[in-house]
């Protein structure tokens, strides 16, 4: 069932669960995702970020997504993650997304409440939600680097006026997280204080990117078969639940969702040096995306929620 953020996450917050939000770029990820969140009864937030819809194509990708959710009766919102244009946010929406995000964070503030705003009249008037962004996040993440040094956590006084001044549908803050697969050189740390501030002042959902987990267990069944992927650092499950307690309703996951595809495919191609049909080689990695996307979903609390 195609819903828009307004039908999950409220729900979510009164509830005390987080609902995930995982990046597709193909067939198989979306089916892994959708399946994952069937088979646990779990609402689910398809994210789709601007350079899979440079990968895919924005009506094919859509219509893969559109199609799959409307066949299940869960919840399941399609979202923009990191819309950086007015125009791109109109296009997802003329493309039937339920949900789109504007992230104007790297402009001041003025001007990211105005392109916010500018966002969100348009998709309010076509029932689409609208996730805004204050604050940055360090690392990597489709078209978007943040330097380490530039990484701000949000002020809790800024996020209440930019959610005042936006009525946007949720806010990612900036508590500590940073997109990609190296997240802490040292021990992973959030702000849980600053989320706890900017809980206690606004209403409006809040966003966590940057979340994936980065398990050293999947690291090294990639590096088992060939990878190189040395000293990758992720959000550690307690971390998340601690952020999950204290007011965050929505968890964005891509990284671990990618390594879990080149996870499956590696040791596919390895213990099957003969096989050399495309199904079969994706159908495991799609497997693995799965496995990836349930254990998520029990950590974020939403499984039965659906
Ligand atoms: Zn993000």
């Amino acid at each position: 069932m195609l819903v828009n953020l307004n039908k999950i996450l409220p729900r979510a917050y009164k509830m005390g669960y987080a609902v995930g939000a995982f990046n597709t770029s193909n067939l198989e990820t979306t089916q892994a995702i959708i399946g994952a969140a069937e088979k646990l009864n779990s609402p689910v937030i398809i994210a789709v970020s601007e350079k899979a819809i440079q990968y895919a194509g924005i009506e094919a990708l859509s219509q893969i997504i559109i199609t799959l959710a409307q066949k299940i009766s869960i919840p399941v919102a399609v979202h923009l993650d990191h819309g950086k244009t007015y125009e791109l946010c109109r296009q997802c929406i003329k493309n039937g997304f339920t949900s789109v995000m504007i992230d104007a964070s790297h402009l001041p503030f003025k001007e990211n409440v105005r392109l916010t705003r500018q966002v969100i009249i348009y998709a309010h008037k076509h029932n689409v939600s609208v996730e805004a962004e204050i604050g940055r996040l360090a690392g990597i993440e489709d078209n978007i680097e943040v330097k380490t040094g530039d990484a701000l956590y949000t002020d809790p006084d800024e996020a209440r006026k930019f959610a005042m001044a936006t009525g946007c549908d949720a806010l990612a803050i900036a508590i500590g997280t940073s997109h990609g697969a190296y997240k802490f050189k040292g021990k992973p740390k959030l702000r849980i204080d600053i989320l706890k501030q900017i809980a206690g002042q606004i209403k409006n959902p809040l966003v966590l990117h940057g979340a994936s987990g980065v398990k050293a267990i999947w690291i090294s069944r990639i590096n088992r078969c060939g990878g190189d992927l040395e000293q990758a650092k992720g959000v550690p499950d307690d971390l998340i639940i601690q952020a999950v307690r204290n007011g965050i309703s929505k968890i964005n996951t891509d990284t671990d969702l990618r390594i879990a595809f080149t996870a499956g495919l590696r040791e596919f191609l390895h213990e099957n040096p003969t096989v050399f049909d495309p199904r079969k080689i994706s159908g495991h990695a799609r497997e693995m995306i799965q496995q990836v996307v349930a254990d998520r979903i029990k950590i974020f609390g939403s499984a039965d929620q659906g």
